[in-house]
């Protein structure tokens, strides 16, 4: 899990830093896991975010397309359990490893992101990590075409997808995704892993708002006992509980740190979890920028 975590985190600094396009090779196997009886996570694949088959009645939902490139291989796992046509892709967010092959399915007739991610995924120019120049010209017709602010309920023949926007925090179009009736979650990659998070700020992103959205969706999120992470594993709904306790006490302790005078470097060496979080890491790459992000954001406030 740790390393699952510290290879994505390399991956989009590397990214970052030198503003490459290519899309990476290798990562961990294509792993298909039958969560529920109509659902299913196709973990790996490449360095990149879990994607989801929900078998509806009325056809097949997609959620995420990892990066460019992997339709086909998505297509392969697809098929090997249901014959159903895909009638709708929701995005997590604007990342380049969650929209990566949204084009590679042909035309899909509900396409769904946060009004924010579709914002991010028009803009005319953008770092890679944030996949705007996959939807230029031609590809413009593979943007979401369903959009939500706050909320917004998705009928698929009789099944009910809800979907929720709880704040900033990885981006500003962050959406988290209900299957009420088999009582599961996924807020891509607001709870990508069991740890400190990369902040995307030219998304929208947010680290001084991460408690509080974490703990809107806690608050906001009603009958759900599975929360499927963005990059690692389904887990149970009290990991998200105790996530929003990681980032509440995260953020008093460098709140402190800051009006005691304290250095970023300072702050981050002295952060300790509780045995409750033990599961959790506090880690670089993400740990000292999360800290420097938190104290700019204080400061400006
Ligand atoms: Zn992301």
């Amino acid at each position: 899990m740790f390393r699952a975590c510290l290879l994505c985190a390399l991956l989009l600094v590397g990214l970052l830093s030198v503003g490459i396009t290519a899309q990476p090779a290798g990562g961990p196997p294509l792993r298909l896991e039958q969560l529920e009886d109509k659902l299913y996570v196709l973990h790996g694949g490449c360095m990149c975010g879990n994607t989801l088959f929900y078998i509806a009645d009325g056809g097949v939902v997609m959620v995420d397309t990892k990066v460019a490139g992997q339709g086909d291989a998505i297509l392969g796992e697809l098929r090997a359990v249901t014959d159903l046509p895909i009638v709708m892709i929701i995005n997590t967010h604007t990342h380049f490893d969650h929209t990566g092959s949204n084009a590679e399915f042909g035309t899909i007739e509900r396409m769904v992101a946060h009004e924010n991610a579709r914002a991010s995924l028009t803009k005319t120019s953008c770092p890679a990590v944030t996949n705007c120049d996959a939807f230029k010209g031609d590809n413009a017709k593979y943007l979401p075409n369903v959009t939500f602010s706050d909320t917004r309920t998705l009928n698929v023949g009789t099944d009910r997808i809800d979907l929720h926007y709880f704040g900033p925090g990885h981006t500003d179009g962050d959406t988290w995704i209900v299957f009420p009736d088999i009582r599961v979650a996924m807020g891509g990659d607001l709870f990508g892993a069991k740890g400190v998070p990369f902040i995307d700020t030219d998304n929208g992103g947010s680290a001084i708002a991460y408690d509080d959205t974490i703990a809107n969706a806690v608050a906001g999120l009603e009958n759900v006992d599975t929360v499927i992470s963005g990059h690692v594993e389904a887990y149970p709904w009290d990991d998200l509980v105790r996530y929003a306790d990681f980032h509440a006490r995260l953020e008093r302790h460098v709140l402190a740190g800051l009006a005691a005078g304290k250095t970023p470097e300072q702050v981050t060496g002295e952060f300790t979890l509780p045995d409750s979080l033990t599961d959790f890491t506090f880690s670089e790459p993400f740990a000292t920028n999360f800290v420097r992000l938190m104290y700019a954001e204080a400061s400006a406030q």
